[in-house]
């Protein structure tokens, strides 16, 4: 049970992330914590984590951003959502507030790109595929094991339901794709644990896919430690970072704890692979994987940028 706590932000809405593959568009978190729960949740250590089963709604969310943009010369192309929370919490309180600012910034012609591993509402679909054109989605999973998925995403929606949506946003003609992140070393990277997520995905029309494997930071084990229960699993899964490294990530001033570039160059090629045998075309996030990926995996979705007087506008930043 998630204890939900309404609080007034006093912080800009419009936020630039630390990720560089975000870094040209802003973002907005509706909540601090997520009622979703991952236990390898990147933001436990973040200072504004609320703590376990918390999370801070911000309600004055819609106003202040009525007024943030009503004061900007240039307006953001696109919007993305969230980089520390799931748009699609359950949590009605999120649901509505979310409905309202997807609809506002929609009516106001800025488009909008999230990645979530809840579930739309109707209305929100509805609205979401009225604007079609206006909306890049990401829906993660990373198995189809429900047990698995279970275990580290507790309020998480199952990946059949997951699956079902990625079908609904793409037949509703939305730019949608998977994000296998993170992929659990020993846990979710089996051959076939891989192609039956594969043959899944390409059977409900995925055809971009991107992927990043596990990392370690010190709040993120004490939490994997807390919450799996299953010691075999636990052991499985922790005994590929014996050997892991430290590795400064595309994210300001950041460092996680990772398996060695060979490891993780292998994981990738396998998936890659098997994301080949079913036309689908697999991104490494590089902003987690520096030392062998470059440019974008496609995070926010792709927008054309926009020109005017022959130079070409950044989606954030200018007019601010
Ligand atoms: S959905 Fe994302 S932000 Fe929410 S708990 Fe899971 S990993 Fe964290």
């Amino acid at each position: 049970m998630v204890t939900v706590i309404k609080a007034e932000r006093r912080s800009s809405v419009l936020t630039p992330s630390n990720l560089a593959c975000l870094s040209r568009m802003p973002t907005i978190n509706l909540t601090a914590g997520c009622a979703l729960g991952c236990v390898y949740c990147y933001t436990l250590g973040y200072t504004s984590y609320p703590g376990e089963d918390k999370i801070i709604v911000y309600v004055n969310t819609l106003e202040k951003l009525r007024d943030e943009l009503a004061r900007k010369q240039t307006r953001p192309r696109a919007v993305y959502f969230s980089p520390s929370c799931d748009l699609f919490q359950p949590v009605p309180e999120v649901l509505r507030l979310g409905y309202q600012v997807l609809e506002f910034l929609l009516s106001e012609g800025i488009g909008v790109a999230f990645l979530t591993k809840g579930r739309i509402p109707d209305n929100t679909m509805n609205l979401l595929w009225k604007h079609a054109g206006m909306v890049r989605a990401q829906v993660g999973i990373t198995t189809l094991d429900e047990e698995m998925a279970g275990l580290f995403e507790p309020s998480a929606e199952r990946p059949s339901v997951r699956l079902e949506q990625i079908a609904r946003l793409i037949a509703g003609g939305i730019a949608t794709e998977a994000r296998l992140d993170p992929v659990l070393p020993g846990l979710t990277d089996s051959h076939e644990s891989l192609g039956r997520l594969f043959s899944a995905l390409a059977g409900v029309g995925v055809s971009r896919a991107a992927a990043s494997v596990l990392f370690l930071r010190p709040r993120i084990q004490e939490s994997l430690k807390q919450n799996i229960r299953d010691e075999a699993v636990l052991q499985e899964l922790l005994s590929f970072y014996h050997d892991a490294r430290r590795l400064a990530i595309r994210a300001e001033h950041s460092f996680i704890t990772t398996l060695p570039l060979a490891a993780r160059t292998e994981i990738y090629k396998r998936i890659g692979l098997m994301a080949q045998q079913h036309s689908i075309v697999l991104s490494v996030c590089a902003c987690k994987n520096p030392d062998l990926a470059r440019g974008t995996c496609n995070i926010a979705g792709g927008w054309p940028r926009r020109s005017r007087r022959g130079r070409q506008l950044a989606l954030f930043g200018e007019g601010r």
